[in-house]
């Protein structure tokens, strides 16, 4: 693709924001849509073009970039667009869906003539800023050497499978994630409450064994600071977890431990409600803490 194209980019939230905004910056001319005005506001400030129909922004497109919560509102707004797509536009999925859903979504995108890939992606709001996500992209050679161009605008892409692989392989990473998030943080909590300092026990695990993104990244940026600000809801991680647990149940992998981390995060997710941060889960279980038995302090 040249830098001629037009790509539509549909859900303006946390990450569609700055990937829209990166898009734009590197010359691309990016009609963007969302249901909120405040969002569709960011682009214009961004340098785009900001509609509320959807189906008025793909229009014109070549590529048509969906970043929408969850699969139910990714299928809602493909019917909404789909028959105002150009044929032969490729839609990209970057939402984090669920790979089943995915493929027989690409079947009603090819009967309506164009093409679909899906395309999630890693890295945070911080990655998408900085143009850094790693993207897992599943589809036919030929639709993802299409999507490189703008893809490689975003950050990394690595064609992972067949259409769903990469919705596959994003829920399975966060599957881990939240699982390490969680383990990670009753740990710490653990080593907090015996009197150990948080920076000394982060400095000394992440050159150990125990170290993970949670070690690595969340609970110095967002944790210990308590600012809890990563950008990335509860509900969402949630979502994705259940997504990897019910590909687990379906393929008929064993999802005990795993299971255990859903009914955790499930449980806060109840008291913390709509719009917490995931990396509230640490603040939460440190709400949850019992007073110490006799002896067990430093
Ligand atoms: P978000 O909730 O901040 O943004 C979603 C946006 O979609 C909102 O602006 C919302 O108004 C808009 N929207 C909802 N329904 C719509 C519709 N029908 N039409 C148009 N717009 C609609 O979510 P986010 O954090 O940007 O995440 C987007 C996707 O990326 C999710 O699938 C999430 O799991 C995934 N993801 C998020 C992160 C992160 O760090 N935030 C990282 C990787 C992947």
């Amino acid at each position: 693709m040249s830098a001629a194209n037009v790509v539509a980019f549909i859900g303006l939230g946390n990450m569609g924001t700055p990937m829209a905004r990166r898009l734009v910056e590197s010359g691309l001319e990016v009609v963007g849509s969302d249901i909120s005005a405040e969002a569709r506001e960011r682009l214009v400030e961004a340098g785009g073009t900001a509609v509320a129909d959807a189906a008025q922004a793909v229009e014109r497109a070549d590529a048509v970039i969906l970043m929408l919560p969850n699969s139910d509102i990714v299928e809602a707004a493909a019917a909404g667009i789909l028959p105002s797509v150009q044929p032969g536009a490729l839609v990209i999925d970057m939402s984090s869906s669920e790979p089943l859903r995915s493929r027989e979504l690409a079947g009603v995108v090819e009967q309506s003539g164009a093409r679909f890939i899906d395309a999630p992606v890693s890295g945070g709001v911080g990655g998408a800023r900085a143009g850094t996500l790693t993207i897992m992209v599943g589809g036919a050679e030929a639709d993802v050497q299409a999507a490189l161009p703008v893809l490689e605008v975003l950050g990394r892409p690595t064609h992972v499978g067949a259409v769903g692989a990469g919705h596959a392989l994003k829920a399975i990473n966060n599957l881990m994630s939240a699982t390490h998030l969680w383990a990670s943080s009753e740990a710490m909590l653990t080593g907090i409450a015996f009197g150990l300092d948080p920076e000394v026990m982060l400095d000394a695990i992440n050159g150990s064994s125990g170290r993970s993104g949670s070690t690595q990244h969340k609970w110095p940026n967002f944790i210990v600071g308590e600012t809890y600000d990563s950008g990335f809801g509860l509900a969402l991680m949630l979502k994705d977890m259940r997504i990897a647990t019910g590909l687990a149940e379906r393929l008929g992998v064993p999802h005990t431990l795993t299971d255990a981390a859903v009914a955790h995060w499930e449980a806060a997710d109840a008291e913390l409600g709509a719009g917490a941060d995931h990396t509230e889960v640490a603040r939460w279980l440190r709400e949850h803490l019992a007073t110490p038995a006799e002896g067990a302090t430093a």
